[in-house]
């Protein structure tokens, strides 16, 4: 089974220019879905993760079960507006745009190890930003993992002090 077979290439989404990786048909594959959340469960365990933090959408979605299957927390990251108490936010470049992140003030406990799961590395603007909250918060980042590392983007310059583990690598 090759991963790369369940990703969708789309041309000019959201706008000219871009080539989205779309992950929703691994995602809708129950076998394919499992083993690449296995993959990302036993990173969290090499890298003794005590909370998993999950950038909004895409990062609830493969976060969640590394979360559960391990018995630890997950803390979601959110767009403006959306976290109904004290937050912690931070401004960041998207590879198309730009974005600001909140995380809840209380999430995260001084010294826990924090893994960050998202879909898509590109630019490294979002872990990047999520860094930064779980550090303000007193968080330690044990590591981060993707599904897919987009390496001509050199996201990975952001990601120099930890441990990175991506299912998958276009250029
Ligand atoms: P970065 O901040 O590293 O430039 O972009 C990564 C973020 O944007 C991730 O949260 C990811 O979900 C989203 N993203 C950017 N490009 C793509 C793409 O081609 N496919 C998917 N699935 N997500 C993308």
């Amino acid at each position: 089974m090759n991963y790369k077979d369940y990703i969708a290439d789309i041309p000019d989404f959201p706008q000219d220019g871009i080539l989205f990786r779309d992950v929703t048909p691994l995602m809708a594959d129950g076998d394919v879905f499992k083993k690449a959340c296995d993959e990302i469960i036993a990173f969290a365990k090499e890298v003794n993760a005590e909370v998993v933090v999950g950038p909004e959408s895409r990062g609830f979605i493969f976060g969640c079960p590394v979360a559960y299957e391990l018995g630890i927390g997950f803390v979601p990251v959110r767009k403006p507006g959306k976290l109904p108490r004290e937050t912690v936010s931070v401004s960041y470049d998207l590879e198309y745009g730009s974005n600001e992140l909140q995380v809840h003030k209380d999430s995260i406990k001084k010294g826990q190890r924090v893994l960050i799961v998202d879909d898509l590395l590109a630019t490294g603007g979002t872990v990047d930003a999520t860094i930064q909250m779980v550090k303000e918060l007193g968080g330690v980042v044990a590591g981060c993992a993707f599904l897919i590392e987009l390496a001509g983007l050199n996201g990975r310059e952001h990601l120099k002090e930890y441990p990175v583990f991506a299912l998958m690598s276009y250029e």
